[in-house]
This record gives C-alpha cells, sequence and structure tokens, in this order.
C-alpha cells in the first residue's frame, strides 16, 4: 500500500496510525478530522476538565515529537463527506479528494440532541468545544442544573456539577439508570452514588420537552425541564446525556452496510477488505463498544489485516470500562448476562448509602467500596468494582486468561 486515509483524528484514528507506522507501513499516511483540534482524550471531557481539575494541556493524546514520528498529512478541521463505490477515494465537504490503497474508518460517534428548538442553556458533551462551552457556563455561580440521562456521562456530568457547588437533578426515564450495563441489583447499588454525592435522581422519569424564555429574537433560554407526568424542574442548564450515535451518514452510497455502526468481521474488516473500522463506529463481530479501551485495542488487529489484505487475525477483547462518580471509581469488566447471580466478594455495598439513597450503616459517608462477581453455571461472566481497583486488576486478568483460553478452544 502506498497511502492510508485515516478517516477521524481522535483516539482509535490516532491509534491506528501509530499501529500503521510501528507495522511498518512507509508510504503516504493522511489524516483527516473534523473537528480543528488535535488528537484528545474524551473521558476527562466530564470529570477532570469539567471540574476545573484538569486543564487543556492535559487532555491531548500526542506531542510534537510523536506528531512528527508519524509523518502524516494531518487534515484537521476538514470533514469527509463521502466514500467512493470503490472504497479508495474520499470526498471532502469542500469537494476536495483524496484517493488511496485503504482506509482506516474512525468516525466515533455524535451524542444525541433533545428535539426540538435550540435554547441557550442546553449542552451536549461529547467534544472539547462541547465541554468548553458547559465549563463556562457552570463558571458563571451557581445554578440550577438538570441531567436529562443517568448513564455514565449523565453521572459524571452531575458529579462535576456538584463538586463544583450547583444544584443538581438527574432525570432518568427507566426505571434505574445503568440498568443496562450493570444488572438491576449493582446498578442499585451505584445509584446511591448520587444520593451520597448531594444530587437528586430522579427515576422512572421521562422528559415530555424543555421550556425556554419566549423571545422574539432567534434563540431563548433554558427556564425548566418538562416531565411527562406534567412536573415542571426549573433549570438554568440542562446537560442531555441521552447516548450517542455512529458517525456513519458519509458512508451512504458506499458499499458498506451499516447498522448501528459500521459492520466488520471479528477483525474489524468491512465488506471491502481495503476498507477497515474501528472505535465507537465500528460494529466489529457483531458488538458496538463505545469504550475507551475497544477503541484502542482494535487498530493492532484491524491496521494488521488491512496491510495483509484480508482478515489474518480477529480481536475479541474482553470489555472493559470506568466511570469516576462522586469520588469513587466504578470499574467493570467482562460479558454480564441477564439471570446472571451476583456475588459480593470483598467489601460492602452499605457505605454507598442506603437503599433510600439517605445514607446506609456508615452514615452515607464514602465507603471503602466492594467487589462483586457476575457468574453463570458456577463460572464468572463478569466482575464489578467500587473503589476497589487492585483486586479488581487481578479479576479482570483472569477474566481475560479464560476467554484466550476460551477462543483458542482450550
Ligand atoms: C465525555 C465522555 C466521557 C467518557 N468517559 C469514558 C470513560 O470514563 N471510560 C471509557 O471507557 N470511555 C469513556 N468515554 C468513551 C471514549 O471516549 C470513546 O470510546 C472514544 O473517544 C472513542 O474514540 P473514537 O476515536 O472511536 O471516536 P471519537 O472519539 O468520537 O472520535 C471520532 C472523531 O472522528 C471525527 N469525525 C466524525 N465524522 C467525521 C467525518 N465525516 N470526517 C472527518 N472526521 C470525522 C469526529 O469529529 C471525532 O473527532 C467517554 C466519552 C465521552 C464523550
Amino acid at each position: 500500500m502506498r497511502t492510508v486515509i485515516v478517516v477521524g483524528a481522535s483516539l482509535a484514528g490516532l491509534y491506528a496510525a501509530r499501529e500503521l507506522r510501528a507495522q511498518g507501513f512507509d508510504g503516504r499516511l493522511v489524516v483527516i478530522g473534523a473537528e480543528p483540534h488535535r488528537p484528545y482524550d474524551r473521558p476527562p471531557l466530564s470529570k477532570g476538565f469539567l471540574d476545573g481539575t484538569a486543564d487543556e494541556g492535559q487532555l491531548l493524546l500526542t506531542d510534537e515529537e510523536e506528531t512528527a514520528e508519524l509523518a502524516a498529512d494531518w487534515m484537521l478541521g476538514t470533514r469527509v463527506r463521502s466514500l467512493d463505490a470503490r472504497g479508495r477515494t474520499v470526498v471532502l465537504d469542500d469537494g476536495r479528494t483524496v484517493s488511496g490503497d485503504g482506509v482506516v474508518i474512525a468516525t466515533g460517534a455524535s451524542a444525541r440532541r433533545f428535539p426540538g428548538p435550540l435554547l441557550t442553556g442546553v449542552h451536549t458533551l461529547r467534544t472539547l468545544d462541547d465541554a468548553r462551552g458547559l465549563r463556562a457556563e457552570l463558571a458563571r455561580g451557581p445554578r440550577r442544573v438538570v441531567v436529562i440521562g443517568g448513564g455514565f456521562i449523565g453521572a459524571e456530568t452531575a458529579s462535576s456539577c456538584v463538586a463544583l457547588g450547583h444544584d443538581v437533578t438527574v432525570v432518568e426515564a427507566a426505571q434505574l439508570p445503568l440498568v443496562g450495563p450493570l444488572g438491576p441489583e449493582m446498578a442499585s447499588v451505584c445509584a446511591r452514588l448520587h444520593a451520597r454525592g448531594g444530587a437528586r435522581l430522579l427515576t422512572g422519569a421521562g422528559v415530555a420537552g424543555l421550556r425556554g424564555t419566549p423571545t422574539a429574537r432567534a434563540r431563548g433560554s433554558v427556564t425548566a425541564v418538562e416531565l411527562s407526568d406534567g412536573r415542571l424542574l426549573p433549570a438554568d442548564v440542562v446537560v442531555v446525556g441521552i447516548g450517542a450515535t455512529p458517525h456513519t451518514g458519509w458512508l451512504a452510497g458506499s458499499p458498506l452496510a451499516v447498522d448501528d455502526g459500521v459492520l466488520c468481521d471479528d477483525g474489524c474488516v468491512t465488506a471491502l477488505p481495503q476498507v477497515v473500522a474501528v472505535g465507537d463506529v465500528a460494529r466489529a463481530g457483531g458488538v458496538r463498544a463505545e469504550h475507551w479501551m475497544s477503541a484502542t485495542e482494535q487498530p493492532r488487529t484491524a491496521v494488521r489485516n488491512l496491510l495483509a489484505g484480508h482478515t489474518i487475525e480477529t480481536v475479541r477483547p474482553l470489555p472493559y470500562f470506568w466511570s469516576d462518580q462522586y469520588g469513587s471509581r466504578i470499574q467493570f469488566a467482562g460479558r454480564r448476562g441477564d439471570g446472571d447471580t451476583v456475588r459480593i466478594v470483598e467489601g460492602s455495598p452499605e457505605g454507598l448509602g442506603g437503599p433510600d439513597g439517605l445514607g446506609g450503616p456508615e452514615g452515607g459517608g464514602r465507603g471503602a467500596g466492594f467487589l462483586a462477581v457476575y457468574e453463570r453455571a458456577g463460572r464468572t461472566t463478569a466482575v464489578l468494582a467500587v473503589d476497589r481497583a487492585r483486586p479488581f486488576m487481578k479479576l479482570r486478568r483472569g477474566l481475560a486468561a479464560d476467554r484466550a483460553a476460551e477462543l483458542a478452544g482450550v
């Protein structure tokens, strides 16, 4: 291959560029990214960057030395509009084209917006520019913040807003937040973190709409969130954390199959052998993960297969994610299924507060955390920790080894 084009200049795109060079590709490397920024890390956007304990310099994923070593043509602030039928040429927003022999799709996902008119004070949190805007607004003094969605990003944003001294309410449509990834038992335990941290959590609460100041100008300001049962939650700031949609629109008209992500095999190879997909945008082997770890693990295999011209290696990493909320670190690894039993093997969830969220036997203060395993038919399927990083890592390594043995047919 003489030219490889990486579309998406963020985490997975950068790791793909690194892998291309590490695996001996010495041709032309073009990295095209819609954002004007050099690759930066998103996890701190809802954590340290939002609460002011990390600055922009700490978000950067690469430095000048590495940039020089990669010897890539960076086309930042440039959006790709389409991919041709042969999967070799991309068309840019301004009509220019870039042709290559291989393409890495690393276009990630964008935050879902709440339908309705645009109102000042309503935010999503996906990009550095989103985070800058929200951070600036939160710096203007105490605000009534309503976070729509109690998933990881919603919970972390709520936690950062509480740390900054704002009055925070989290609205979750399901009966429990995080029930999908954690299952009902552990989701109910982790939901107590909100109360312990000082945020209100409303569950089973759908949002009917956002209210704004009537204005003759184009854009009013948000004043309240209206729930489906008619309740009005006064709000100066609303953060919408209702999930993300993979960036695949630019692939319309290409031969690639798209269904909630770019469909590819276990080796991240799409229907065209010279096109691979990695990170949040990739549905590899039927699974699309929106986790930092997948975005950094997939590129090695994807690039091997790209350079080989067909799938010679597969990647089925053990799913892993972490989340920082109200001073606690949640870590989860594995594949949990409905009906798995959960066993606490260390510590106790009691320190996270009672089931009513008002404080457990330890007075609702920060406990020493706990470690739980999910089990099915006598086997461990997943592991969850709250503030138990060391024993968690040990169990995670064990799970990964079991999985590797299973895939190798041992
Ligand atoms: C606020 C926040 C907190 C997070 N916290 C955690 C965490 O604690 N733990 C964890 O495991 N994960 C976390 N994640 C998820 C993690 O950051 C993502 O999994 C990771 O960023 C995915 O990387 P990616 O490169 O695949 O996609 P992205 O980071 O979304 O990057 C895709 C890039 O492609 C660009 N692009 C899109 N379309 C085009 C186009 N047509 N042309 C050119 N460029 C394009 C986009 O502008 C973007 O820069 C968090 C995410 C967010 C937003």
